[in-house]
């Protein structure tokens, strides 16, 4: 158990969803003496000033960074590679360097070449989130009751690693330490497959002629609204999270065009004991899934 603030300077880079979400958690816990915030522009500075989110706000990385006790990379995980390379001559020796990014395999081949010795670094992942982006879309209750995986590489500094666990568990999560390409692989099934289900349904809809488009949309209430909620999330952030666990995504891809050819044959031949038994196998998930608690669509509390 460490002592309260857990650390004298959080830098956050990025500040969208989940970085303002993680930053709220730091001010209500008081887990850090001092917050800094990095982002691009000028707009996200001035709305985390607006909502109190920081102690200081800034766009220059290296003024962030330096003697900052905890660095959390919060932006797509295809910045990565370039901000790893410019922050790390000012990193101070004993910094502990994290992310919320969700690929792990290739975050590390892109950060942890860039980090000397005395830093320590511990990549981890949220399994929380919704489709809204920036740092209004934040909040403080988004990571409770929810999974936080973590990625060290063996050989990491147990007291970093303990940090960072600590800092989830403050944020109401539950921890899990993981393979980085075993997190890799669960994640393709579990979310990264279903979003590119969801691109595209949407995006076949997209190109139906208008008068069949128009119907899609008037009723969308019987199944196609979940995926336009899912489809709706963040275009560079999905961009990167595909082209950078490829290999994974491929593999279940493989998998799902085989069940669909399955399932095709099913509805083709009117093998109805067949879709049954599939069905019913589907809705027990369903069951497991309430009974975990992973069921509920997170939403900020209302005051
Ligand atoms: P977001 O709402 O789109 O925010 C991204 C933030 O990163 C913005 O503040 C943006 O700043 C900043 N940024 C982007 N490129 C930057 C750069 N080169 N230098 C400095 N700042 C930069 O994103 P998010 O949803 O919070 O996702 C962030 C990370 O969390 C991603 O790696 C994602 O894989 C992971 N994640 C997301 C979810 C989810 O459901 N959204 C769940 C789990 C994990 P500007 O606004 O100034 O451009």
């Amino acid at each position: 158990m460490f002592k309260k603030p857990f650390f004298n300077r959080v830098a956050l880079i990025g500040a969208g969803l989940i970085g303002s979400s993680l930053a709220r958690v730091i001010k209500k816990k008081n887990l850090s003496d001092k917050i800094v915030i990095c982002a691009r522009r000028d707009e996200t500075l001035s709305t985390v000033k607006k909502l109190g989110l920081a102690d200081t706000v800034t766009k220059d990385l290296e003024f962030a960074v330096a003697q900052a006790d905890l660095v959390v990379l919060c932006t797509p995980v295809g910045a990565y590679e370039s901000l790893a390379r410019k922050m790390s001559p000012f990193l101070k020796t004993g910094t502990i360097v994290s992310d919320v990014g969700s690929v792990k395999h290739s975050v590390i081949s892109m950060v942890k070449p860039y980090l000397t010795d005395g830093v320590h670094f511990v990549p981890g992942h949220p399994i929380a989130g919704t489709e809204n982006s920036g740092p209004e879309s934040g909040f403080d209750t988004l990571f409770e009751n929810r999974w936080v995986i973590l990625t060290p590489q063996p050989g990491t500094d147990q007291n970093a690693i303990n940090k960072v666990e600590e800092l989830w568990r403050c944020a109401g999560a539950k921890t899990e330490i993981m393979d980085s390409k075993h997190h890799d692989r669960v994640l393709a099934i579990t979310s990264h497959v279903p979003h590119l289900i969801a691109y595209t349904i949407v995006g076949t809809a997209t190109d139906l002629e208008d008068r069949l488009k128009a119907e899609v949309v008037k009723f969308a209430a019987s199944g196609f609204r979940d995926f336009t909620r899912i489809a709706s999330s963040d275009p560079v952030m999905w961009r990167d999270i595909f082209l950078h666990n490829k290999n994974a995504v491929l593999e279940m891809l493989g998998r799902l065009t085989e069940d669909i050819s399955t399932l095709q044959r099913y509805v083709r031949d009117s093998d109805s004991d067949k879709m049954e038994e599939l069905f019913s196998r589907t809705r027990e998930i369903r069951r497991s899934v309430i009974e975990a608690g992973q069921h509920i669509i997170p939403t900020p509390e209302k005051d």
